[in-house]
């Protein structure tokens, strides 16, 4: 970290908020209590308190900022970390409180000023900090989860119920299948079809969970851009997005993540950054925010943030050519937050699937409230996480959708987990993967994965 982000953090505070990253004032202001916000919020929706909403959320940060609360009071707490961060609120905000911001900075403020347990603190460490500082920790935990799925061992720990007594039966349901092969950087690349071939290039960004477990939804998004013409490369030195720290109030990792990806991108090109997952995409996209203050990295970032593009909205952007083997399902859409709040991106994926031959869309209720991944939050705060779940899944049965399409992992695991827990058998896939079927799939593709990359 630059030392003169230190020097001058020392300096800054607002009431009872001190160092870096403190909320914005203004923001705060901005918001005129209308509570516009309150029916999209799902925690409000949940507990029907005025505490439990963005407004009530503000009023906090508000009496913090103002010296009438202190920063440490447990309510404070409590509320800062009951929020999932869906940013549902600042969607329909009229007054554009950017609400994201203003969570994840007082989180920063909890984290910075009070003490936690020492047994939070190394979870936090390890989980956090320590797993997602390289990429290849991230690749044999997940070899070694693989490894436990392969060889059955999975079916034989649940047998004896040592999961249940632990605690983390819920939490093994989390995880998917995972992906045979790890997609490592610099290692693959898909030269464009030679009939669609283009001058576009694109960098995809792999990210931690993308480019492990659901590495293959990766290279389906790649054969997709390249069926469309495009060179796509995953250039080599990129890291975690480090929206999970960001969320976490660890803004010391996440800014270290962030400069690190600059770096491994502005050696790549000036091509479009291409994203799989919502929650990565929303961050990297605010890059320019977190390092604002960074006197290096200040512009860089911005510039980076700039060629951030999901992948529903690139392929949207760039009219594709017809998909054309059918996919005679009936599916139904469920809207990640960061895609559709946090992006604005709400058109361009229902846009892809109609496009789909055979495939019809049917959509759910509430297809855009919040599941109750947000991040780590369907582990850390399981029961309201299993509550939003359970009705994310009540209105999916309620659709006959035999597949669940959705563009996010966490989304994607909270969906299995809580589809699993009522009883349905409904698929839940990538938008991508679903596209990639109706191009021909990975053996009818054209498009040419090598072995080096640029
Ligand atoms: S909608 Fe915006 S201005 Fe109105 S209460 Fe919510 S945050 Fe405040
Ligand atoms: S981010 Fe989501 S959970 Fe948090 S206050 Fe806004 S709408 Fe509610």
């Amino acid at each position: 970290m630059a030392v003169a982000e230190f020097a001058d953090a020392n300096l800054m505070r607002l009431g009872g908020f001190s160092g870096l990253d403190i909320p914005d004032d203004d923001l705060l202001r901005a918001c005129v209590h209308c509570g516009m916000c309150l029916s999209s919020c799902p925690t409000y929706r949940l507990t029907g308190q005025e505490m439990s909403s963005p407004r009530g959320r503000l009023w906090l940060m508000r009496a913090v900022a103002d010296d009438r609360m202190d920063l440490l009071d447990p309510l404070f707490d409590e509320q800062m970390y009951q929020c999932l961060n869906c940013r549902a609120c600042e969607a329909v905000c009229p007054s554009g409180v950017h609400y994201g911001p203003l969570v994840e900075a007082s989180r920063a403020q909890l984290e910075t000023h009070r003490r936690r347990p020492l047994w939070q603190r190394a979870v936090q460490r390890v989980g956090m900090r320590w797993l997602f500082a390289q990429p290849n920790r991230i690749r044999a935990l997940t070899t070694t989860l693989r490894m436990y799925q392969r060889t059955k061992l999975d079916r034989l720990v649940r047998r004896t119920g040592i999961l249940r007594l632990l605690g983390m039966d819920d939490m093994e349901r989390l995880l998917p299948p995972i992906a045979g092969r790890a997609l490592i950087p610099g290692r693959e690349r898909w030269e464009p079809a030679t009939a669609a071939a283009t001058n576009q290039r694109t960098q995809l960004f792999n990210g931690c969970v993308m480019g492990t477990v659901f590495a293959n939804t990766n290279r389906a998004a790649a054969r997709v851009m390249a069926h469309n013409g495009s060179r796509v490369d995953v250039p080599a030195g990129q890291h975690c997005c480090g929206a999970l720290q960001v969320h976490a109030g660890i803004m010391a990792e996440a800014r270290v993540l962030a400069r690190q990806n600059i770096d491994a991108f502005e050696r790549a090109g000036d091509d479009p950054i291409i994203v799989t997952a919502a929650g990565c995409g929303a961050a990297l996209k605010e890059y320019g925010f977190l390092l604002k203050d960074d006197p290096v990295y200040a512009d860089r970032a911005a510039k980076f943030s700039s060629r951030v593009q999901d992948v529903t909205e690139y392929l949207a952007a760039n009219e594709i050519a017809p998909p054309t083997v059918p996919v005679n399902r009936v599916v139904t859409y469920q809207e990640p937050c960061h895609l559709a709040h946090a992006q604005r991106i709400t058109a361009q994926p229902r846009q892809l699937l109609n496009a789909i031959p055979g495939l019809e869309l049917v959509e759910m209720r509430e297809s855009s409230l919040c599941c109750g991944s947000a991040g780590v939050y369907n582990i850390i705060r399981k029961q309201m996480a299993d509550d939003l779940g359970d009705r994310k899944a009540r209105h999916i049965l309620a659709t006959d959708a035999v597949e669940v399409v959705t563009a996010n992992p966490g989304c994607a695991m909270q969906l299995r987990a809580s589809l699993g827990r009522n009883g349905s058998t409904a698929r839940v896939r990538h938008i991508v993967d679903v596209l990639d079927e109706s191009y021909g799939g990975a053996k009818t593709q054209r498009a040419i994965v090598s072995s080096t990359a640029r």
